[in-house]
């Protein structure tokens, strides 16, 4: 990797080290609150019985119950998390926290409740700075998963995932992020699941599901417009209540309603002047009376700053407070309540709202156990098949892709592809089984280190390459590499870009000279093929002069194995874009990212005057032409659709077309429905209403059947907190992706109609 890639995220890891510890000189005996050294003196003892613990009760009944049992001291102690580790020179991790995690909160031994240990995220299990670091399966990045547009694909990774941190001892996963894709740039956004509310909170709702079903606590993160990292401990998000319901707050509303997070951490931004961690609007109003949560709201680490607008605001739990300038939810919130300032109720209320979670996801009856068994190979096995669907083929010009047999030289180029394929860097960083392959990358502190998974491209192509001489460059010299290439029968450039939690990228460009090198190798030899493997979207000054573009993200535990399967041809590519591609940063509603990431501290605004015409929306808006559209993913079939029909019941619009395979091989398509009002006036042309994933054989169809959402057909309202559905015409698209020109259209008439906050239809 070269220096111009390394200098700006080390710059920033610096920055953000400093902040951070200028802002923590607190210590633990200073901070912590009276409770905790009186506790070994007025210990109460253990109750005769604990009907708290009779699992024939239901959630809410037992969190009563357990509540009801308890002092004030042990209420006090549910709320305020530590971190799982040592915060620089000021304080050391809690003695019973697991060693190098994310957090931890003392349970109750006396009442049968076990403690709080979190782990990040949602790859799967990582470890907060350490040198002998937990060795896991990664998942590939939330928008290969998305791009595969397949629910039960990320249902499995979020279940296998979640089983490696029950083994590890964890009953809190912070995984569920669901940030919508405002930014391409944003250094977090292969955490999260691209640019479209529907698609986005369906498939983060897949993952949650899986990681639940292990009884563990998921959580939906981070709540919410947190959508740059650049600033993002002081910028304030400006975006008005519709436009927000409609986008970044749907996202999250899908989420809950299909998967029932049992936690949502809030984030550090302010939205609208208000910092998300004691925003009455947000957790008090939105998520907690709108949307019904049940759950607890957990701060983010480092994201109070408060204690009385943080608590009536509708936090319920300060997570690892060494993070933040005082332990606001220590000795100052026992205060509080003493004083009144905080009701007694409130208090009360976050404890209920732990403990209502803890019995729901099953974390109190299945206490957890470090040193669980972890079969690695068959977890590696399913996150490769993640990868391999979530591998997307933006390009394929005269079908060089699959590569044939009989070839007699193939030269594979750059990133390191040799050893292993790139992982994003941060909190959710899960260490490779065997070690990085790559180390001594910069920045090798926060947000790094960098990190490659040891599943090496180059080896998996050798493995495939029958007779074919396979000849690795690494890419340094752009003139060495294309002359290299110039003779080969095929050549596959891989291409990265690393970013990171705390960073976003500085452009979208690719970094260094990797568009030098892919334009000389493709000048050498036209068959170049360039596998991608970045964070997100990135531009592409070469993509005409290059023969086939294959978008593998950053592709996790099995990646190498995945690009390899198919670049041959063992997988037919099924990824569809989970964002769009713009040509140029010009094409963005913010050509230049807002705030300076050398000065973290200078508070800003951030106006999301797009407001929910979010990515292809907004593309449609502006009748702008992306390098690649949203949904756009070729396939080595073809698939064509017939049949588009309509109806209605119960007040929802019910859609079924025909899907049939008319190309030579199996394969799997994702038929994609989008809608628009003929009449009516919405805040962007046409929305995503509805896909599936169906395979077929060559020749063979299948019937697709589509409910769509209500909210889909909306206008959300403020003033009268509902969703409107106008009456009149509304043109239904079945379509390739969000920029097909072919796509069949219908027309169908719908009644006016009015559903409620939550979405549900009113009389
Ligand atoms: C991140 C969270 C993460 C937490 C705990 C924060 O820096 O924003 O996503 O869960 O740290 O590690």
């Amino acid at each position: 990797m070269n220096s111009e890639l390394n200098l700006r995220p080390l710059a920033i890891a610096l920055a953000v080290a400093a902040a951070l510890a200028t802002a923590t000189i607190v210590t633990v005996a200073t901070a912590l609150p009276a409770y905790a050294a009186e506790a070994a003196t007025t210990e109460p003892a253990e109750p005769a019985s604990k009907p708290w613990l009779d699992k024939s009760l239901s959630a809410d009944k037992r969190a009563k119950l357990a509540l009801d049992a308890m002092t004030q001291q042990e209420k006090l102690g549910w709320v305020l998390g530590h971190f799982g580790a040592d915060f620089g020179n000021k304080t050391k991790k809690h003695p019973a926290a697991l060693p190098f995690s994310a957090g931890y909160i003392p349970g109750v031994p006396r009442l049968g409740l076990p403690a709080l240990f979190e782990t990040d995220a949602g790859l799967g299990v990582a470890t907060q700075l350490s040198k002998t670091p937990r060795e896991r399966t990664s998942l590939p990045s939330g928008l290969a998963t998305t791009a595969t547009w397949n629910r039960e694909l990320a249902y499995q990774g979020g279940a296998m995932i979640g089983k490696e941190a029950r083994a590890s001892g964890f009953n809190v996963m912070l995984a569920g992020g669901v940030n919508l894709l405002r930014e391409p740039r944003n250094g977090r956004n292969f955490e999260y699941a691209g640019e479209d509310p529907l698609l986005a909170g369906t498939m983060v709702a897949q993952q949650v599901k899986g990681i639940q079903s292990n009884n563990l606590i998921a959580t939906m993160k981070h709540f919410a417009v947190n959508d740059q990292e650049t600033g993002r401990f002081v910028l304030d998000a400006r975006l008005d209540d519709a436009s927000n319901r409609m986008s970044d707050l749907l996202a999250f509303q899908i989420l809950l309603e299909q998967a029932n997070p049992g936690s949502v951490m809030c984030s550090y931004n302010r939205l609208n002047g208000v910092y998300a961690c004691e925003n009455d609007y947000l957790l008090n109003q939105v998520l907690k009376k709108d949307w019904g949560f049940k759950g607890y709201v957990m701060s983010d680490w480092g994201a109070v700053h408060s204690t009385v607008e943080a608590a009536n605001g509708g936090l319920d739990q300060h997570s690892g407070w060494e993070f933040d300038k005082s332990a606001y939810f220590g000795g100052a919130l026992e205060e509080a309540v003493e004083n009144g300032h905080v009701p007694q109720a409130r208090l009360d209320n976050m404890v209920f709202r732990i403990l209502h979670a803890m019995f729901d996801k099953g974390v109190v009856d299945n206490p957890v156990k470090e040193g669980g068994a972890i079969d690695y190979d068959a977890h590696k096995l399913v996150s490769q098949a993640d990868a391999e669907e979530g591998i997307v083929l933006l390009k394929n010009t005269n079908s060089v892709l699959p590569l044939k047999a009989g070839v007699k030289k193939i030269v594979v180029i750059g990133a390191h592809s040799d050893v292993g394929v790139l992982a994003g860097g941060g909190s959710s960083l899960v260490y490779p089984i065997g070690g990085n392959p790559v180390p001594g990358i910069e920045p090798t502190i926060w947000p790094g280190p960098v990190v490659y998974h040891p599943s090496s491209p180059l080896k998996a192509i050798k493995a495939r390459a029958g007779g074919a001489k396979v000849v690795y460059n690494d890419g340094a010299d752009p003139a060495a590499a294309a002359k290299e290439a110039a003779d080969a029968d095929v050549v596959v450039v891989f291409a990265q870009q690393w970013v990171g939690e705390a960073l976003d990228a500085v452009s979208l460009a690719l970094p260094g000279n990797q568009d030098a090198l892919i334009g000389a190798v493709a000048k050498a030899n036209p068959k170049t093929v360039v596998v991608l493997e970045t964070s997100g979207p990135v531009l592409m000054p070469w993509v005409d002069q290059s023969a086939a573009v294959v978008q593998a993200w950053y592709a996790g535990s099995g990646g190498g194995e995945a690009i390899a399967r198919v670049l041959f041809g063992e997988v037919n590519p099924s990824g569809h874009l989970p964002t769009t591609f713009p040509v140029s940063e010009s094409q963005l509603p913010r050509p230049k990212l807002d705030g300076d990431p050398k000065n973290e501290k200078q508070r800003f605004t951030v106006n999301y005057h797009e407001g929910a015409a979010v990515g292809y929306k907004w593309f449609d808006l502006k009748g702008l032409k992306p390098l690649f559209p949203f949904g756009h993913g070729l396939s080595y079939t073809q698939f064509s659709y017939s049949g588009l029909a309509a109806s209605q019941k119960g007040g929802k619009l019910q859609l079924s077309f025909k899907v049939t395979n008319t190309g030579a091989v199996k394969g799997k398509d994702v038929p994609q429905v989008y809608v628009a009002p003929v009449g009516a006036k919405w805040e962007a042309p046409k929305r995503l209403a509805g896909w599936d994933k169906v395979e077929l054989a060559p020749g063979e169809s299948k019937e697709v059947s589509l409910t769509v959402d209500p909210r889909l057909l909306s206008m959300y309202d403020s003033k009268s907190k509902t969703w409107r559905v106008a009456q009149g015409g509304y043109k239904v698209l079945l379509a390739h992706d969000a920029g097909d020109a072919k796509a069949t259209s219908i027309t169908v008439q719908l009644p006016k109609q009015t559903l409620n906050v939550a979405g549900q239809p009113t009389k």
